[in-house]
């Protein structure tokens, strides 16, 4: 399988690891805030809140263990399997929130019937917060690798990248805090609601900027970043429950680019559906977690890899070779091309 980052022969791994690993914990620590992002209450100490629920990541565990997404990125320097309790987590609320704030979605039951708008709100903070702290952290992240290699030559330019999302991520978030506080309705569109009659190996939380719908024209253009332009999302959440599986995605009205895809998923068939859901959590995310049942399959299968280190159909920079720099030619993976993990020929027992 092809490498994202090559790692030369003779190489200490484990000594890789540990640095890598000191150097993302400083990165966490200098990152966090001083307050509660979601009561405003000043803290010492954060909640290790998960984004995917517990619930959901423990029926798809084996002793506890569920694998990370990095086993398709090619990284081979950060521990692919992990403990269901530092599984896809941030620090950034309080214990008083996290026990409160996504208590209905958070609910086996509630996750059976259709979602009410309230939850969706709080499944759209969750998303959001995570984008938060993530990009929290790479900021610490480039500030460490430039104080102790001198890695970049435009860090301030990459600076103000990420503090136009943390701008757009911020007024999100109170978008949807709104909504949940004040149980406003009618202002969610469900793209598609399933509870499947089986347990599917995989489960993910994300907040997706969607650059092409499922004929192929554009939704985001993620490649603008101008300050004007603000990233529209559509949330999905795959969430294995004991026996069966809960399938969600939907936006928010006021993102009207999700319109046309909306009307598209109305007139698929739910096979098609679930094999678009199943392209979107492996083309655009990263938030997702795997069960060990179908490690062979994910790391035996090229076409997953290729698609795990591409952005937007365009190659990155495993695939670039020094003579085709801009990737031209290159065949973007479709999403005929991967394993549906969604369909019930592949639900864990
Ligand atoms: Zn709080």
């Amino acid at each position: 399988m092809p490498k994202l980052i090559d790692i030369p022969e003779g190489t200490d791994v484990v000594d890789v690891r540990k640095k890598m690993n000191k150097l993302l914990s400083t990165a966490r620590n200098s990152a966090k805030p001083d307050k509660c992002i979601l009561c405003g209450k000043l803290q010492t100490s954060f909640c290790n809140s998960h984004s995917v629920p517990q619930l959901s990541l423990r029926n798809i565990a084996d002793n506890g263990k569920v694998l990370h997404a990095s086993l398709l990125m090619g990284i081979d320097v950060v521990d692919i399997e992990k403990g269901v309790n530092n599984s896809g987590t941030f620090h950034f609320i309080c214990n008083e929130c996290d026990g409160t704030f996504f208590q209905d979605y958070e609910d086996e039951q509630n996750l059976k019937s259709i979602p009410t708008d309230k939850m969706l709100a709080e499944i759209a903070v969750k998303n959001i917060l995570l984008q938060l702290s993530k990009r929290g952290q790479e900021k610490e992240l480039y500030r460490e690798l430039q104080k102790q290699f001198h890695a970049y030559s435009n860090l301030e330019n990459l600076e103000g990248i990420k503090e136009l999302d943390v701008r757009d991520y911020e007024e999100e978030l109170q978008f949807h805090k709104d909504i949940a506080d004040n149980n406003i309705s009618g202002g969610y569109q469900i793209l598609y609601w399933s509870v499947l009659p089986y347990k599917v190996p995989i489960a993910t939380q994300s907040a997706i900027a969607l650059s092409k719908d499922f004929e192929g024209n554009e939704i985001n253009n993620i490649f603008d970043i101008s300050e004007s332009v603000r990233m529209q999302f559509m949330h999905l959440a795959i969430l294995p429950l004991k026996e069966e599986s809960v399938v969600l995605a939907f936006y928010h009205k006021r993102d009207k680019l999700y319109r046309k895809l909306r009307h598209q998923i109305n007139s698929l068939s739910e096979q098609k559906i679930l094999q678009f859901l199943n392209y979107i959590i492996f083309a655009y995310t990263e938030n997702y977690f795997i069960s060990k049942t179908i490690q062979s399959a994910i790391e035996s299968n090229d076409k997953l890899a290729e698609l795990g280190q591409e952005n937007s159909g365009y190659p990155n920079l495993g695939f670039l070779g020094p003579d085709n720099l801009f990737g031209m030619g290159y065949q973007p993976v479709g999403m005929d091309k991967i394993p549906n993990f969604l369909d019930c020929s592949w639900a864990v027992t």
